[in-house]
């Protein structure tokens, strides 16, 4: 027996009702900006967390090098703005670049995101870009860090007298890439908080007109690079995790939950010139770094009352 059209569409309607139940709010990208992501216990308000968030980012901003040329930074911050506005943190939100050759960003609360001149580098177009920074922004907006502070101090208030954490974060600080000083044991989310975070994050890039498929890309260069570098991997992936894992489980979500479209961005042009211009600056580092290196080893050895000048240039070409 056939049945009519109207038991089709029915029909077809409960199908789309109990996928969208099997489903949670997460997995409906044209629910962004309308969904409560970043719920759950935590001891911060938003207005406490902002203000850690500044803490940590004036932290970094006074002990990394920040890259200070505009075409650069303008650029950054306006793709991250773009990015913010199509997911579901609340901005303001402040994109900073940091001269250090690690491919990698981060994040603290109430959205101070840091992006590294190494990510900019290996990221050929502006999707793949647009893929970690989305990342970073997620960890944001699901308020990864404070939820998972507000566990550990869960599990720790009953060991430890409350006074020790009256010291602020001062005391979970730690060495972290390029000598900055950041709480280690915040930055260490979960394997729960990265899967979600890229989950999140390949949705907004998605919803900001990226094409999602640059997320498997970048993801494959940050898993090479672990094979090939493990030692500079090592203080990246302590933070970001790259796997076969990540990468098979951002397509099964590109497939499942993310509708096809017509067009997607990879790269525009601007970005290519702001890329190039990146690179363009590493190698004028990199050339003045190496001719003054002999001036610095020098300095370096320890001075000596009877030391002949010309002695301490001898082994100098
Ligand atoms: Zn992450």
């Amino acid at each position: 027996m056939l049945a009519s059209p109207k038991a089709v569409v029915l029909a077809v309607a409960c199908l789309a009702c109990a996928a969208s139940q099997a489903f949670g709010q997460n997995d409906d990208p044209s629910r962004i900006g309308n969904r409560d992501v970043g719920k759950g216990v935590n001891f911060y308000s938003i207005e406490r967390e902002t203000a850690l968030g500044r803490q940590l980012a004036s932290e970094v901003e006074r002990q990394a090098k920040l890259c200070d040329e505009p075409q650069i930074t303008e650029f950054v911050n306006r793709m991250g703005q773009n990015l913010v506005r199509n997911s579901d943190a609340k901005p303001p939100f402040v994109f900073k670049v940091v001269e250090d050759a690690s491919p990698n960003a981060f994040a603290f609360p109430g959205g101070y995101v840091f992006v590294n001149t190494g990510l900019i580098e290996i990221a050929e177009d502006e999707a793949e870009l647009a893929a970690v920074l989305s990342h970073e922004i997620a960890h944001v907006a699901a308020r990864h860090m404070t939820r998972q502070a507000t566990k550990a101090q869960l599990a720790d208030l009953a060991a430890l007298p409350v006074s020790i954490f009256l010291g602020g974060w001062a005391g979970y600080a730690a060495a972290h890439g390029a000598q900055v000083a950041v709480p280690m044991t915040l930055l260490k989310f979960s394997r729960h908080d990265e899967v979600e975070a890229d989950y999140l994050g390949v949705q907004y890039m998605y919803a900001a007109g990226y094409d999602p498929a640059a997320a498997i890309g970048i993801f494959e260069k940050l898993a090479i690079l672990d094979r090939k570098a493990p030692s500079l991997w090592g203080k990246i992936s302590s933070t970001h995790p790259a796997d076969g894992d990540r990468i098979a489980a951002t397509e099964r979500e590109i497939q499942n939950i993310l509708p096809g479209r017509q067009q997607y961005v990879v790269s525009t042009s601007e970005y290519k010139d702001v890329r190039e211009r990146l690179i363009e600056l590493q190698l004028v580092r990199n050339t003045d770094a190496e001719s003054s290196r002999p001036r610095l080893s020098k300095r370096t050895e320890p001075l000596s009352p009877i030391a002949n000048p010309a002695d301490s240039s001898a082994g100098q070409p």
